[in-house]
């Protein structure tokens, strides 16, 4: 397989391609018959429909796959896994779509990435995201001072509705260290 998707800088890593090879496997039954598309709450917003990125994974387009941000787009609300007629493990195929793009540091999808991580890294300290310090972290890592100016105003209207508390950054106590430790190594096999 050609990797035109990865650019020099990019990590290689052995196991992507039998993750991709996994999520062939997992579509290989589809039938194009566009229910995932019509049930997905987030197509209107994808470049791909979801029907259209099986049919690429089947056709191994992975130049146009991971220069596409369907994937990215995947909330996880599992309709469409609920009401394929074949079955299919759908969302898990859009996360392991993620995980691929997440494991070789693809560029293009640096921003979707960092915003990812931050994330989690609020979650792994206190157990539940803290906006605030979730925010604090991606601007942080996007090392762009205009976002969070970019940010600000909406952020404002968050905080005069009480939707956002104004909870400093801190380590926390790592209330879920052990199982993201253990998630990583159960990645790591
Ligand atoms: S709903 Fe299932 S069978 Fe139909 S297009 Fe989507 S993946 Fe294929
Ligand atoms: S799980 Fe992802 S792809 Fe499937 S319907 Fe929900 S948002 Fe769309």
């Amino acid at each position: 397989m050609t990797l035109l998707w990865k650019t020099s800088t990019e990590t290689d890593d052995p196991c992507c391609d039998q993750l991709i090879a996994s999520v062939k496997d997992m579509v290989q039954p589809c039938i194009q018959c566009g229910t995932c598309t019509g049930s997905c709450p987030n197509a209107f917003a994808m470049d791909h429909t979801p029907r259209h990125l099986w049919r690429m994974v089947l056709m191994d387009r992975t130049d146009e796959i991971f220069h596409s941000k369907t994937f990215t787009l995947c909330s996880a609300c599992y309709y469409c896994t609920l009401r394929c007629p074949r079955g299919l493990e759908l969302t898990e195929a859009m996360a392991t779509l993620k995980q691929i793009a997440l494991r070789r540091g693809l560029s293009r999808y640096k921003q979707s990435t960092l915003f990812y991580k931050s994330f989690m890294e609020s979650v792994r300290r206190h157990g539940r995201v803290r906006e605030m310090e979730f925010m604090t972290l991606y601007f942080a890592a996007m090392r762009n001072p205009l976002i969070p100016l970019k940010f600000t105003p909406f952020g404002m209207k968050l905080m005069s509705k009480g939707k956002v508390s104004l909870e400093i950054p801190s380590k926390g106590r790592g209330a879920l260290n052990e199982i993201f430790k253990k998630v990583e190594e159960l990645e790591a096999v």
